[in-house]
C-alpha cells in the first residue's frame, strides 16, 4: 500500500484549500467506490485524501423550485433513483441511475463522483505491462491492436479509445444539466455536456475541471419532456454491468409528430455523447419506427469501428430506435 495523508474538510472552503495544500496527485474522497477500487489496482496513487462526506453544503435533493431539479453532489444514487418526482417525472435520470451498478454500490456511491469515474478499460486498470497514455502519457495504447470489443467507437483518437463508462452522464447531457464548482478562484458553471474530453493526444486530462475544483451540485432544467423520457441500457447481462450501447431520450410530441427530441448515447464514445443530428432528423417528423431507426444511424454517424466492436454501431442505432419507441409510449 502506497501512504497517503488523510484530510477531513469542515468546509467547502477548507475543501478547496486542503487540495491546493495538497499538491497534485491529492483527491475529494466522496463515495469512495471509484476512487478506492483505482487505489488498491495502484492506478490511483494519491499523495493526499481530502474527505468530502461530511460537508452538508453538498447534500440534499431539490425538486420543489420553479425552474429547476438541484442534486449536491453527495447526493446518493439510490436517493436520486427512488426519488418520487424524479421516478415520475424524470424517468431517464431516475432509470440512468438505478441501471447502474449494483443496489449496494448505489447507496454508498454520490452523484459527484458518478460523473468523474473513470474508464473501465482493461489496460487502463490492469497496470504494468500494459501501456496506456492514460495511466503513463506516452506510453502508447494496449487497446490499439488488443481487445478492443468494449472500446469506443465515436471521440476516440490514435492516443486513446477508452469508453466513457456512467450512465448518469448520458441522462445529463440529455436534459442540458449544469453543474456549479468551486475552486480556489472562486465558483464556476459548466454544462454537463463540456465537462468530459475527448481524449485527443492528452487522454490522461480526462475533464474540463481546474485542478483541485470541487463540484458542488448538479443543476437540471425543469421541463415537461422528462416524463416522454427514457434510459435505455444494453449490457453484457441484464443488471450490474457497464453499458455495451445505452441511450437517453425526451420526446416533446404532437400527437405522432416529434416537436423536439433530446437524445444522447452512452457506452460507445469517449465521452457523454449528444446526438444534435439525430435530434434534427426527427423533430417534425412521425415517430414511425422507420424513423426511429433513422435517428439511431444519424445518432451513430462517424463511428469508426477497431477490432472487435464493430458489431456496436449496429446496436448502438438500435438501442437509440428502441428507446425513441419506448418514450413514444410514455408521451
Ligand atoms: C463494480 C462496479 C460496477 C459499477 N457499475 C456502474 C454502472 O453500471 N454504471 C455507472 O454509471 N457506474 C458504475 N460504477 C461506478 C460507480 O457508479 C462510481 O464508482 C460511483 O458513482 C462513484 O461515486 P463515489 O461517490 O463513490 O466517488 P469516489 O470514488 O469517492 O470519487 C470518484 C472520483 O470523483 C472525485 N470526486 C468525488 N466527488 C467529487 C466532487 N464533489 N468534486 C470533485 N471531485 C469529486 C474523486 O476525487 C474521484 O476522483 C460501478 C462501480 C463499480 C465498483
Ligand atoms: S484505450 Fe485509453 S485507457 Fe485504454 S489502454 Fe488505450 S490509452 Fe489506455
Amino acid at each position: 500500500m502506497q501512504p497517503f495523508t488523510y484530510v477531513k474538510a469542515r468546509t467547502v472552503a477548507d475543501a478547496v484549500r486542503a487540495m491546493a495544500d495538497g499538491g497534485p496527485g491529492t483527491r475529494f474522497l466522496a463515495g469512495g467506490t471509484t476512487l478506492f477500487d483505482l487505489m488498491k489496482l495502484n492506478v490511483e496513487t494519491p499523495i493526499s485524501v481530502v474527505d468530502v462526506t461530511g460537508l452538508k453544503e453538498l447534500g440534499g435533493i431539490d425538486t420543489g423550485r420553479s425552474s429547476e431539479l438541484v442534486f449536491g453532489a453527495l447526493a446518493r444514487m439510490s436517493d436520486v433513483a427512488t426519488d418520487p418526482h424524479i421516478v415520475a417525472e424524470y424517468r431517464a435520470l431516475s432509470e440512468s441511475l438505478w441501471r447502474a451498478a449494483s443496489q449496494q454500490l448505489r447507496n454508498m456511491a454520490t452523484l459527484g463522483g458518478n460523473l468523474l469515474q473513470r474508464t473501465r478499460c482493461a489496460y487502463f486498470r490492469g497496470g504494468e505491462p500494459f501501456p496506456c497514455n492514460k495511466r503513463k502519457p506516452g506510453s502508447g495504447c494496449a487497446a490499439q491492436g488488443g481487445i478492443d470489443r468494449g472500446h469506443a467507437l465515436l471521440g476516440g483518437s490514435d492516443a486513446c479509445i477508452a469508453v466513457y463508462p456512467g450512465d448518469l452522464a448520458i441522462a445529463l447531457v440529455a436534459f442540458d444539466a449544469k453543474i456549479d464548482v468551486l475552486g480556489l478562484h472562486g465558483q464556476r458553471t459548466i454544462t454537463v455536456d463540456k465537462l468530459h474530453r475527448e481524449p485527443g493526444v492528452t487522454p490522461n486530462i480526462e475533464t474540463t475541471l481546474d485542478p483541485g475544483e470541487l463540484i458542488l451540485r448538479i443543476r437540471v432544467p425543469k421541463t415537461r419532456m422528462g416524463r416522454a423520457s427514457t434510459y435505455h441500457k444494453i449490457r453484457d447481462r441484464e443488471s450490474y454491468a457497464f453499458a455495451l450501447a445505452s441511450a437517453a431520450v425526451a420526446l416533446d410530441m404532437n400527437g405522432d409528430t416529434v416537436r423536439a427530441a433530446r437524445i444522447a448515447v452512452g457506452g460507445l464514445a469517449t465521452r457523454p455523447w449528444r446526438a444534435h443530428v439525430a435530434e434534427q432528423v426527427l423533430t417534425g417528423k412521425r415517430l414511425t419506427p422507420q424513423n426511429a431507426r433513422e435517428a439511431g444511424d444519424a445518432a451513430l454517424q462517424g463511428a469508426k469501428p477497431g477490432h472487435d466492436n464493430g458489431f456496436r454501431i449496429e446496436l448502438g442505432a438500435r438501442t437509440v430506435a428502441d428507446a425513441l419507441t419506448i418514450a413514444k409510449q410514455r408521451a
